[in-house]
């Protein structure tokens, strides 16, 4: 039968998940960009479609939404330098909370 197995794929050293398109690295660098409504709609396609894919992802981008809100509600008014930190210092945690 002639399918179509990614053997090329598995021979490659990685340890990406088996996600055609666009992977977790991709998504998650233009994630920002993604919920600000920055990106084009050609660029948003493969992203968003790996979203619905990636439970990590998604939940990384309901992540940064809650942060741009927060962000942008803070714009609003006369922000510190240091809020910008602080947010990331947040978003650090995140990540750092599970080992694998
Ligand atoms: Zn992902």
């Amino acid at each position: 039968m002639d399918g179509l197995l990614g053997d090329r794929d598995a021979a490659r050293a990685g340890e990406s998940p088996a996600s055609q398109g666009c992977d977790c690295e991709h998504a998650r660098a233009n994630l920002e960009e993604l919920i600000r409504g920055e990106l084009r709609d050609t660029d948003c396609g493969p992203i968003r479609a790996h979203l619905a894919e990636c439970t990590e992802c998604r939940n990384e981008q309901q992540v940064f939404e809650k942060l741009t809100v927060a962000v942008q509600r803070a714009c609003e008014g006369p922000a510190p330098a240091s809020l910008r930190e602080t947010i990331l210092a947040t978003f650090t945690q995140l990540h750092t909370g599970s080992d694998g």
